[in-house]
């Protein structure tokens, strides 16, 4: 069986369910802190889904796991990741990004299960040299989220040299869309993303979507961003976990697509998916964010044979879905 820590999260859900796709089993393991037991219960629908819940701060929550359950390889999601909120309150992201992943890499060990892929971000690359940013950019992350996720590549780094771990890191950019189908999606409060609060602003929440800065030196003043989607990542989870049952070794990938889209250019396109008029304004600029960001995915694209394929546009169009069925969701609370 496969374990996936944070499967009733966001990019975790849409990867069990590429995963079900192929016939795997899959344990889910969830605190469900952030994640959501809808999101667990449409897993469940879609194929052989056993769930766990508990919390890696808890040893004692994942050591029953790996008791109980015959697991082969770990896909590690499990995770806080709002940068914002890691500034002020540092001691959260450690002990659960860092320290709860320590658990589980203990856990691991212990039981001789010696695969894991694991969701790092390109917040460990800290303030950009150059871009496109490839897998060589110095890692010199400017927030405790991003730190949190770097120390546990070390980590790993070290787990593999003293035990034969190994470890598939995948560095993240911007992530966007939904699962096609509609049967889970983005689901986070509060919201902090661009193209869901668009989206939320659409459904008059009351709030004007507001764009944090047009004065950056971008072509449009706009920070530009790469957007890659959702099914597209879990995807090359899949890839990476047929490479590293292949290979046995450790590896590093980013994953984006290339290309960048300014934060207009986003709303431009919700615009033209959604065929209206959506209200904005233009606020100061948010604290941290670096003008422009965007990947070097050769060695993914080369090595793992991933393609990111699916456009902005259907990336919006799903997450536009799947956030009607929240909204209703909420209507009905
Ligand atoms: N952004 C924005 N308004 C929002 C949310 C985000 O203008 O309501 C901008 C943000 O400043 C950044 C880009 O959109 O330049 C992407 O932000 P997001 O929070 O989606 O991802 P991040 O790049 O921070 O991981």
């Amino acid at each position: 069986m496969i374990l996936i820590t944070g499967g009733a999260g966001y990019i975790g859900s849409h990867t069990v369910l590429n995963f079900l796709k192929d016939k795997y089993d899959v344990v889910v393991f969830d605190s469900l802190e952030t994640g959501h037991i809808e999101t667990v219960e449409e897993l469940q629908k879609a194929g052989n889904v056993i769930f766990e819940k508990g919390d890696l701060r808890n040893i004692e929550d994942i050591e029953r796991v790996f008791e109980k359950h015959s697991i082969e390889a770990v896909i590690h999601f499990a995770a806080f990741s709002l940068v914002g909120e890691s500034v002020p309150n540092p001691a959260k992201y450690y002990r659960n990004n860092t320290f709860g992943t320590l658990n589980l890499l203990d856990t691991m060990v212990k039981h001789n299960v010696k695969k894991i892929i694991f969701s790092s971000t390109c917040a460990t690359y800290g303030e950009p040299q150059y871009t496109p940013i490839d897998e060589k950019h110095p890692q010199n992350p400017i927030n405790p989220y991003g730190a949190s996720k770097l120390m546990v590549e070390r980590i790993m780094a070290d787990y593999d040299k003293a035990y034969g771990l190994k470890s598939v890191k995948l560095r993240y950019f911007n992530v966007a869309g939904c699962d096609t189908q509609g049967r889970v999606g983005e689901w986070h409060d509060p919201e902090t993303h661009l193209i869901p609060n668009i989206l939320k602003s659409v459904f008059g929440n009351g709030q004007t979507f507001k764009i944090f800065g047009d004065d950056y030196n971008t072509p449009d003043g706009t920070c530009i961003r790469d957007y890659v989607n959702v099914e597209d990542l879990a995807q090359a989870h899949k890839l990476a976990y047929l490479w590293l049952e292949k290979e046995n070794r450790s590896e590093v990938f980013n994953l984006g697509t290339e290309n960048g889209n300014s934060v207009k250019e986003v709303f431009d396109t919700c615009e033209k998916v959604l065929n209206q008029n959506i209200k904005v304004e233009i606020a100061p600029r948010r604290p941290g964010d670096p003008a422009t960001l965007f990947a070097n995915a050769n060695k993914a694209k080369s090595v793992l044979n991933w393609k990111p394929e699916t456009s902005l546009e259907h990336s919006i169009e799903t997450a536009y879905k799947f956030e009607q069925k929240l909204q209703n969701l909420e209507k009905n609370d």
